[in-house]
Order: C-alpha cells, then structure tokens, then sequence
C-alpha cells in the first residue's frame, strides 16, 4: 500500500526513533552514547539506500525500482515517476519527428533543411537522388560547398527569397531544377527542388513555335503585300472592289504590326545579351521617336513635348530600349483623344534614371491595370484594331524593363489621364557623354 509523503509523520517516526534510543540510555545510563549509536545506524541505513539508489540508476538494468519502505519508497517513486513522464514525451516526440519524416519523404520535391550557418541538418530521399546529397555523410555540411552551381550561390547569399530561381540538375545535366527557399523557425531555410524539365522543356517549344510561326507567315504576307500596292487607285473601279482593296490592304498591315510584334517579343525572349555590354544613347533615341510620333500626330493635333536630359545615357540593349520607349510614347498618341497634351520626361530621379509619358487622355480603369501587360490584353478591342494595335506593346515594354532589371508602373485616372514611367537603376547610367 503506498501512502503518500508526510513531513510530518516522517519527522515523528525520526523523533520516536531518537527517543527509543534515548530511554535505553537512559535506562543504561549513558544517554549520549545510545543516542549517537541510534544516529550512526540511521547514517548506515540511509548510507545503505543511496548506495542502492546509485545502483539502480547507473547500473541495473530494471526499469521498475527496488521495493523499499518509508521516505526511501517516496523517493524512489518519484523518479520511476519522472522516467516514465519522460519515456512518454521520447515516445510522442519520435512518433511525431517519424510522421514528419514519412511525410517528407512522400514529398514529390527534394527537401533539405539547413541551419542559420547554412550547414545541412537533414535531407528527404529525393534530395539524395537528384542534388546528389550523401546520408548521414553529408549531415553538417555546408550546403553551399554541395550544390556549387553559381547561380544557386548567388541566391543562396543574396538572401533574397521572394521568387525561385531555375538551376540545372548537379546530377544530370538533362533535367532543371525550381530552388524555391523558405526561412522558417529560429533561422532555419528549407530548400525545395522541384523539377521542371517538362515545364521549361514546353515553355521553349511554346516560344520556338509562336517564333517560327510568325517568322514563316512574314514571307507570304509580304507577297500579298506588295501584290496588294500593285493594284492601281482607279477611279472608275467598282466601289465595292475599291473597299475590298482598301480594307484587304489594312488587315494584311495588321498582321505585319502583328506578326514584327510577336517576332519582337520573341526575340526578347529569348535575348541572351548582356545590358551592361554597349552604352544606348537614349537622347539621340527620343529624338528619333520625337518625329515619328509627330509623323503619327498630324490628324490628331496633340501637343506633344519632349523634356529630355542630352547627357544621360545608359548601359542596356538599344534595340530593346528603343522598343519600350516608342511603344509607350505611340501608345500615347494612339490613345489620347485629339487635341490632348503629351509629355514625355528622360531625367535623373532619386534611384536611377527614369522616364516617363504622361497624357491627358480618357485613362483607364483600375480594373484593367493589371492586365495590361498581359499579350493581347486591350481595354477597348475595337478602338486598339482601329490603331492598328496588336495588344503586345506593353507585354513587350514589360519583357524589355524585367531584361533590365525594372518594371513598367502604370497610373492613371479616368477622365484625366496616363502615366506610364520606369526607372533604370543607378548602376546603368553610363559615363557623362
Ligand atoms: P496595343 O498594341 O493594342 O496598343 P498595348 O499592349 O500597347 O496594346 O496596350 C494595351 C492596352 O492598354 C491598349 O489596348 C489600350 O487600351 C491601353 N493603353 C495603353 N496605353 C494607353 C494610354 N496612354 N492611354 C490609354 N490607354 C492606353
């Protein structure tokens, strides 16, 4: 029967104990000795039971304690008690570090966590299998010293984790791989690889078709073309031939617009020049857009003006920039109601440089923002067919600023009009010319 601990029973069973010994002295007339007798056999007793203890903690291999009585009991008890409490929490901690282990391994995608000095402190299967980690050999390791693609390097130390990047495989050359980092607890980063061969592999085909589609359908529409610029402007021509001509004339335009554009943006696509290669002279560029546009301006009467700082240039692709600049400035013109104002700005800002069009126009709703830089995402479908627009402009001006590191940022108000600006960072102005 196992009572519970009472001090002071304890102290009363100790201090009836000490009495016992005492009366004895007493009785044999040497109180001191009896006492000190009682008190060195207490000392042996407890000595006795903290040699067991000793023996069952270190040594015995029983889990349950020895059967004792009295304080002894109580203290045994309260260890059993603590081994059991604390086997338990083992248990329920391995039972669950198991089920996250499993579940990890269910992953698709390769998984490793590693710790605030980037050493790797556990790995999923297929980390092993694809990123080519070693288990338990690799455990510790940095994982920068592992996956050693520069790419990865760079991400991995720039810290920046908001977007993935796309790295070959380090075990087969064939496959890509999605690094997508997430930090979590107290500095910890989970890396996640997933493949994406197939999804770059259809992204390639997609852009090598929409590129050889377009390059293949230029040839023939050039023939209609200039057989279409042969037809003479007769005056006593059937009127109903005459609107057939007219109107074969202006689709087959469309359709060149159409397919240069998509031919553009393909070849931005897939650009592989480097920005910080050749100086663009964008002074010179406007200029060479400030007449066009007022080419375009004759029956639309804007006043269109262009605030342009003659020595800023700036490292980039002139093709591309040349591209950006002309189709938000025509967009410009194309969009503003006759008689509007356009301004155009090329100048020093706080990041960098930057540029802007700004027109008094109709402007656009905020519901469309968003997507106007989608390919063929129009606002009016018929008006941008009247200007000839293929609804790729902006999908190309935002290709070209995400080549040189900025984006597009539209603002604009209904009935009052369009900002549409960017701004190149600091580190492209190229020398004062
Ligand atoms: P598009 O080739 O049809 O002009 P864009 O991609 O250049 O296509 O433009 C997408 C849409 O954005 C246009 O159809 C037009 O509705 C709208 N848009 C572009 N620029 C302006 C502007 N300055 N003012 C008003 N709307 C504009």
């Amino acid at each position: 029967m196992y009572y519970p601990f009472s001090w002071l029973r304890s102290t009363l069973r100790l201090a009836l104990y000490l009495v016992a010994f005492a009366l004895i002295g007493w009785y044999l007339d040497d109180m001191l000795v009896a006492v000190a007798i009682g008190a060195t056999i207490l000392l042996v007793f407890n000595y006795w039971h903290l040699y067991k203890l000793n023996r069952w903690l270190w040594h015995s291999r029983k889990m349950s304690p020895p059967t004792v009585k009295g304080m002894w009991e109580h203290i045994y008890e309260g260890i059993y008690y603590l081994q059991r409490r604390n086997r338990n929490k083992r248990k329920e901690l391995g039972a669950l570090v198991k089920r996250f282990r499993e579940g990890s391994e269910a992953l698709p995608d390769a998984a490793v966590v590693v710790d605030a000095k980037a050493c790797i402190i556990w790995c999923n299967r297929l980390a092993r299998l694809d990123l080519g980690l070693k288990w338990p050999q690799d455990a510790g390791r940095r994982i920068d010293n592992l996956l050693r693609h520069p790419d990865f390097i760079q991400y991995f130390h720039t810290g920046n984790f908001k977007y993935p990047i796309e790295v070959p495989s380090p075990t087969n050359p064939n496959k890509t791989f999605e690094y997508r980092i997430m930090p979590y607890g107290e500095e910890h980063l989970l890396l996640i690889a997933r493949d994406i061969t197939r999804v770059s592999q259809l992204e390639e085909m997609r852009k090598d078709f929409v590129a050889n589609v377009s390059h293949e359908l230029r040839t023939p529409l050039t023939v209609i073309n200039g057989y279409l610029e042969l037809f003479p402007e007769d005056q006593e021509q059937d009127p109903f031939v005459a609107k057939a001509l007219q109107e074969m004339t202006s689709q087959t335009q469309r359709m060149q617009n159409l397919i240069e554009d998509l031919l553009v943006l393909s070849r931005i696509e897939a650009s592989s020049e480097r920005i910080y290669e050749n100086v663009v002279n964008i002074p010179a560029v406007l200029s060479q857009i400030e007449r066009e546009a007022n080419a375009l301006n004759k029956d639309k009467g804007h006043k269109i003006s262009f605030h342009v700082d003659p020595d800023l240039t700036v490292f980039g692709v002139e093709t591309e920039l040349r591209s950006a600049c002309s189709n938000l400035v025509f967009n410009a013109v194309n969009y503003t109601p006759p008689g509007g104002e356009i301004s155009v700005y090329w100048e020093h800002s706080d990041n960098g440089v930057s540029f802007a069009v700004v027109d008094n126009g109709d402007g656009i709703e905020a519901s469309h923002l968003n997507r106007l830089t989608e390919r063929f995402y129009r606002v009016d479908k018929a008006r941008s067919r009247k200007t000839g627009g293929s609804g790729l402009g902006l999908s190309i001006v935002k290709h070209v600023l995400s080549h040189h590191n900025s984006r597009l940022d539209i603002q604009s108000k209904v009935g009052e009009g369009s900002r549409f600006s960017f701004v190149l960072d600091r580190e492209l102005i190229a020398e004062q010319l």
